[in-house]
């Protein structure tokens, strides 16, 4: 058989698996060779071949996805293993998931060690088309088992975690096009039914709101330039947080009535403190975060802001502030 001979197909996977030096000199054998030698697709090849990664942002090219990924030899931003899980893969899963959805808490337990995970998250463990209901512990214990490179889902907050990566997939740490390809795949979990849209919605809900709180509360650039600022419950912001991490969207009203003054009402308490685990200390947030927070989960007691505490009874209170070591 002559080269010429060969598809296009065959060019790019042999093109693909070339070093860098040969492939120059398969670029030089003929016209045909050089097109495939500069095209992207030997690009993506390569990218697997390499790094075992099958996906890329829609609108970048897989030379410069290659350029990334090989800046990540530890897979903490680009996690190869998720690749292997593809809308196919994860039909009998979205079943599964589906029908998990309907479930009362009672019966979310796992089928292994039978412990109730209304509140853990019940867990699919993606491999070979085993769709067990299991706890993390139990899906970690079956991944080492079967020496699996498996992908696990939380069903209740769709997380996405590789025990071989160690981390949460499509997060914040990790890159656009992990997070993008995690997506794609959580919506093909999700999308035939409300209750799994609505899942969906309020997963992004508590990843952007993780963002405000990287960016709006606590932070130098809170109280810069004299900014006005918001006083906020220390333990209710918190536990929001807190709740953001675990995958999950804030509860109840916040509790700015533990900041008031006990001696003089619709007062901001003068002897609140940034510091500790105590109730009726503060955190400070910006008004866009505290408009946004306000709408979203509801204000018990005052909205107390910077222009509240130009008093001389606040002269500790300011102080504290400036001596906080935010950045
Ligand atoms: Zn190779
Ligand atoms: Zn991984
Ligand atoms: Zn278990």
């Amino acid at each position: 058989m002559l080269f010429h001979e060969l598809n296009n197909e065959l060019l790019i996977a042999i093109a693909g698996h070339l070093p860098q030096d040969d492939l120059k000199t398969f670029s030089f054998v003929c016209h045909k060779f050089a097109l495939v030698a500069h095209s992207d697709v030997v690009w993506k090849e390569r990218l697997y071949n390499h790094y075992g990664i099958t996906y890329k942002l829609p609108t970048e090219n897989w030379k410069d996805m290659y350029a990334r990924k090989s800046l990540d030899p530890q897979n903490s931003k680009m996690c190869p293993h998720i690749g292997h899980v593809t809308g196919k893969i994860l039909e009998p899963y979205a079943t599964k998931y589906q029908q998990v959805l309907n479930w009362l808490d009672k019966n979310l337990n796992c089928t292994v060690c039978g412990a109730n995970c209304k509140d853990t998250g019940l867990c699919l463990y993606v491999w070979k088309g085993n769709t067990r209901n299991r706890c993390k512990d139990c899906a970690y214990s079956y991944h080492k088992a079967v020496e699996g490179h498996g992908i696990l889902i939380r069903m209740n907050v769709l997380q996405m975690y590789c025990f071989d990566c160690k981390r949460l997939l499509g997060e914040t740490r990790g890159d656009s096009s992990e997070a993008h390809y995690v997506n794609m795949l959580l919506k093909t979990l999700t999308h035939d039914s409300e209750k799994g849209q609505q899942a969906m919605a309020r997963r992004s809900q508590c990843m952007e709101e993780r963002q405000l709180y990287a960016e709006h509360a606590d932070r130098a650039s809170v109280v810069s330039d004299g900014k006005q600022y918001y006083f906020i419950e220390r333990i209710w912001l918190i536990s929001w947080f807190l709740r953001l991490c675990d995958g999950k969207i804030g509860t109840g009203p916040i509790a700015n009535h533990e900041l008031e003054d006990p001696e003089r009402e619709g007062r901001l308490n003068p002897a609140s403190r940034p510091r500790g685990n105590f109730k009726g200390g503060f955190s400070i947030v910006t008004p866009f975060l505290w408009n946004y927070l306000v709408d979203t989960y509801g204000l018990s007691g005052k909205a107390y802001t910077s222009d509240d505490t130009t008093g001389p009874e606040y002269c500790g209170l300011n102080e504290s502030i400036v001596n906080w070591r935010l950045n």
